[in-house]
């Protein structure tokens, strides 16, 4: 299952979700700016694609997960975004084609996903308990759905901790 799949409108669920917030040294004009993404709890689901359709099945992970390269949102999900910041809109990136991405408030020139979730300075990338004090996470009761790929960690869950208190 990847972003690249375009027959499943969401492959991802939740009862609720949220809506997280940093900030990302643009890589081309160097102003800090800031960056939203999206956590779901340990509760979600993703579906899991079978070569067959009729054995699709929605599975239940047991960790909460940061999605990114988001190519499909409902507009209730997508207006929380883009209130916590306008710069999120859908947009191209070489690497993995048209997805919901940052922009940077400064020059426009998109934060792509690869940068903000996979590599170490990324903003969305947490390395240390730190990183998960800074990151700003507001907690939505509303039902949750997309299609993008998850990620899991041990600081996702401690994040996640931080937002939905057992
Ligand atoms: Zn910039």
């Amino acid at each position: 299952m990847t972003s690249q799949d375009t027959e499943h409108e969401y492959t991802l669920r939740a009862p609720r979700y949220a809506v997280i917030q940093s900030r990302q040294v643009c890589w081309r004009c160097g102003h800090d700016t800031p960056v939203v993404g999206l956590l779901v709890p340990a509760e979600h689901e993703q579906l899991w694609i079978d070569d067959d359709p009729d054995l699709d099945e929605w599975e239940r992970p047991d960790s909460a997960s940061i999605v990114s390269h988001v190519s499909s949102l409902p507009a209730t999900v997508l207006a929380r975004l883009q209130a916590a910041s306008p710069h999120y809109r859908m947009g191209s990136s070489k690497a993995a084609g048209d997805y919901f991405i940052n922009h940077c408030v400064e020059c426009g020139v998109v934060q792509g996903d690869h940068f903000l979730y996979g590599e170490p300075e990324g903003a969305f990338f947490l390395m240390s308990e730190g990183e998960v004090e800074a990151t700003r996470a507001t907690a939505i009761d509303e039902p949750f759905a997309c299609r993008g790929d998850p990620s899991y960690s041990s600081l996702i869950d401690l994040l996640a901790q931080r937002v939905w208190p057992a």
